[in-house]
């Protein structure tokens, strides 16, 4: 069995029932013997708190393993059905709500399509109440945590969940206190929406087990969640990795934050299809910006292909940009404009990050697709509702 990671000085700190819960949901499923040496707690100490928790029904047993002759040894883990969460995205293009196990796999989904122009937070919060209205049903009787919400933007770090979005029109707007007081009696949390997609990544998918990683998030818009040393990195005021707002070309195309030659501009979907559609000087945008991109990605044209081509090349170099910054061991793109570009042209991209990156931290990296799909966003915001279950940060 491949041994637990080591611990970190915050497990440490970490009460004896929660670094036990912590070890297993991440670590798990592990025998009473793996769990002594992985926690740093006596035999005694773990058989007395799994003994409490399998009675409260949070651990199950998952199975035996040999013990070189002996009594088979049984292996624990934490129940991912004992409780649900409900995680949210709110994107540019939809809000999407999901009743997730604490293993984050969905149980019930509900979508809603955002209008252009029809972004303020009242229609938003209608549909994010409608939506964990619908999903709730679903639950069973199963006790439900919190509601944990990504959105794009700054969402300010605190309980009242202050969202800072121009795409949206939004000035600090406190969406965290408004949910809460719609949702009540559950527990709501708000955090920016790449960086719940990362805190995902990192938990159960291509970022697993990083210490110094980036994951990229690229949908209409763009976004990167910094994680160092294992721990998200949120700067002075919550809005690190604001990768988008990078400018790549001193008086390039107007971006939506106000200013001009962003990233974002030419990356983001939004930027890709307006790029497009001045070369092409048409795009057909049945079914969406999805749709629109999925197909320009497959359109063999000459057009097409050098917007694709640019596209790769200035996606290079921005991921350049953030491993001269950071040198970290991974770069995860996703978001589900990421996805489709890193799903056809993966190569392409990591080439052209060679070509404008330094050779160092350019040689010790990786580069890597996405593991959960375009739900990262909506499974990560959840997670905040799962640390509180497990005990603390
Ligand atoms: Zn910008």
């Amino acid at each position: 069995m491949e041994r637990p990671k080591r611990m970190t000085t915050r497990d440490l700190k970490l009460g004896n029932r929660a670094r036990l819960l912590r070890t297993l949901y991440f670590d798990g499923p592990l025998t009473r013997r793996d769990l002594a040496p992985a926690t740093n707690l006596s035999t005694a100490t773990v058989s007395n708190v799994t003994a409490e928790l399998i009675a409260e029904g949070i651990l199950r047993e998952a199975g035996k393993v040999d013990s070189d002759g002996g009594r088979p040894h049984i292996l624990l883990d934490v129940d991912p059905g004992h409780a649900l969460v409900v995680g949210v995205d709110v994107g540019e293009t939809h809000v999407q709500v999901e009743l997730l196990d604490l293993k984050l796999a969905a149980r019930a989904a509900a979508r809603y399509a955002l209008e252009t122009g029809r972004h303020d937070p009242a229609t938003v919060i209608e549909h994010i109440a409608a939506g964990v209205k619908e999903v709730l049903a679903a639950a069973g009787g199963v006790p439900v945590l919190g509601v944990g919400v990504g959105m794009p933007g700054i969402v300010e770090y605190g309980p009242d969940g202050v969202v800072h979005a121009q795409a949206f029109g939004w000035d600090a707007v406190p969406l965290g206190r408004m949910l809460a007081d719609r949702l009540d009696p559950l527990p709501v949390h708000v955090e920016n929406g790449a960086m719940t997609m990362g805190q995902a990544e990192l938990w159960f998918g291509a970022g697993r087990g990083a210490e110094n990683a980036i994951i990229a998030l690229i949908g209409s818009g763009v976004g990167s969640c910094v994680i160092a040393e294992g721990a998200l990195y949120r700067g002075a005021g919550s809005s690190a990795g604001e990768w988008g707002h990078t400018t790549m070309r001193v008086d390039g195309p107007a971006c939506r934050c106000g200013s001009r030659g962003c990233l974002e501009a030419y990356v983001g979907a939004e930027g890709i299809l307006d790029r497009y559609l001045a070369a092409a000087g048409a795009v057909d945008l049945d079914g969406g910006e999805e749709a629109a991109l999925g197909r320009l990605l497959a359109d063999p044209s000459p057009a097409a292909v050098a917007v694709v081509d640019e596209t790769v090349r200035y996606l290079g170099a921005g991921l350049a940009d953030l491993l001269n910054l950071f040198n970290p061991e991974l770069i995860v793109i996703g978001g589900w404009a990421g996805l489709m570009l890193a799903g056809r042209r993966l190569g392409d991209i990591t080439a052209a990050t060679g070509e404008y990156a330094l050779k160092q931290p350019f040689a010790s990296a990786r580069i890597a697709p996405g593991m959960l799909g375009p739900d990262a966003v909506a499974k990560g915001a959840a997670t905040p509702v799962i640390v509180r279950f497990l005990g603390g940060a």
